[in-house]
């Protein structure tokens, strides 16, 4: 036993000169024992993030990097939260970074991370301390105020919130007369004022119109509900308008809650039962993809499309069939997929306020995500890409142009494929 006392120090001891199998591992290769002192390392700036409520796991990074090749702004840029931290690690202050805003929270990353670092936590608890410093993207912050003002990022007009129906040639009843219905279509902004959001709320008002569907909306009475402003750092205008909607929702005696946008689907689902109020709440596509054989279709479309998984329905909300179960009964619909899709589905770019900060990433990615996609979908050979979500028909036309891919590719919602198929629009 006594030889264990004389092998120890001769184990540590640094060879000067030692050549081993040809590899010259002399002097301080030798030296592994030593305690080693990183003094450029900041921890003060992880603990300042780690430090505000909702960021803790900010710190459990341990630097695997399984990160980094599903992060969306990875693929144009240089990001995914392990970059984050080791830049914080090594003096970055995330509070007034440029990090802070180019993530989507498009889930991807915690789908893969052993640690659950969760940036659907983190950012908008950390945006929610830069913007009340003030320290937030101008265009960002002109949304917010359009929000406060009018009630929707937009910036239209409240009272012209149910304006569109009047296009609709059916009836769309308001919940304000019905007072009862099967189903309350929450029918949010973009499919509200955006003229592309608008042809997709007309199909579905027809569609819904031929299915002979108990429903009303809310119209003028409906605010945003916040969820993309709220993963930007706004949480106070959040609350708010949630305890608008609802007061409204409370109002009416609803069987379901039926949603255009998974960013509504996201708050009424898991952000309002925070604020003590549950509604069954569905997106449009599970609402109608079992009832497909109820639909009068008339003619085949003809379309081989592909489809793009919103990362709010699918990777938040586990929502990945019934949109693809709706495109397999349209007749005329080849469906093929693309690479990334389902679980690992890229991003349009719209997520966690980028709907709205296209001017700030233009200085910090080569190209926009949405233009990453729409030529993923342009491979696939699809002449039509398929989407589910308000933000994405704009975002992705606007990209089919910029990518000089107009006339390959059209856009369309899937209710529109729907509507077309059966003669209503
Ligand atoms: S996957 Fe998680 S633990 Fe690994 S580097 Fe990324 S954030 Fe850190
Ligand atoms: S949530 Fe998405 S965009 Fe944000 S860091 Fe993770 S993978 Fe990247």
């Amino acid at each position: 036993m006594g030889s264990l006392k004389s092998v120890e120090p001769e184990r540590i001891r640094e060879k000067e000169h030692l050549v081993q199998d040809g590899m010259d591992i002399s002097g301080h290769w030798n030296r592994m024992f030593e305690q080693r002192v990183i003094w450029e390392y900041t921890p003060e700036l992880i603990e300042k993030v780690t430090d505000v409520e909702g960021a803790e796991s900010f710190g459990w990074c341990y630097q695997c990097a399984q990160c980094v090749p599903v992060c969306p702004v990875n693929t144009v840029g240089d990001y995914a939260p392990r970059r984050i931290f080791r830049r914080v690690q090594t003096g970055m202050d995330l509070f007034t970074s440029p990090d802070l805003w180019q993530c989507t929270t498009c889930a991807n990353c915690l789908r893969v991370c052993p640690k659950e670092v969760n940036m659907m936590n983190i950012m908008p608890a950390v945006r929610q301390e830069a913007v009340l410093e003030g320290n937030a993207p101008q265009e960002l912050l002109d949304v917010f105020q359009n929000t406060f003002d009018y009630g929707n990022p937009l910036g239209e007009s409240p009272k012209k919130r149910a304006a569109w129906t009047k296009k609709a040639g059916v009836d769309v009843p308001l919940m304000k007369d019905k007072k009862k219905a099967d189903i309350l279509w929450f029918v949010e902004c973009y499919p509200s004022y955006h003229p592309r959001g608008i042809d997709a709320s007309i199909a579905m008002a027809r569609v819904l119109d031929a299915l002979n569907i108990d429903y009303g909306i809310l119209g003028a009475e409906e605010k945003c509900s916040c969820d993309s402003q709220r993963i930007a750092g706004e949480q106070g205008l959040f609350e708010e308008f949630a305890e608008h909607n609802i007061k409204l929702l409370k109002k009416y005696k609803v069987k379901n809650v039926v949603v255009t946008d998974p960013h509504a689907l996201n708050a009424l689902r898991h952000e309002y039962p925070k604020l003590g109020a549950k509604f069954k709440t569905i997106h449009y596509t599970t609402y109608l993809a079992p009832m497909m054989d109820k639909l009068d279709f008339k003619k085949e479309l003809g379309y081989k499309v592909t489809f793009h998984d919103p990362c709010y329905l699918g990777r938040h909300n586990g929502e990945y069939d019934a949109p693809r179960d709706m495109l397999k009964a349209i007749p005329g619909v080849e469906l093929t997929e693309m690479g990334r899709c389902r679980e690992n589905s890229y991003c349009c770019g719209g997520g966690g306020g980028g709907m709205w900060l296209d001017g700030f990433m233009a200085d910090h990615v080569t190209e926009r995500l949405s233009e990453r996609r729409v030529r993923e979908a342009v491979e696939t050979g699809a002449d039509v890409l398929v989407v589910c979500c308000p933000y994405e028909v704009s975002r992705f036309e606007d990209a089919v142009k910029s990518t000089g891919n107009e006339g390959k590719l059209l856009v369309k919602d899937i209710i529109e494929l729907v509507a077309e198929a059966m003669e209503l629009v």
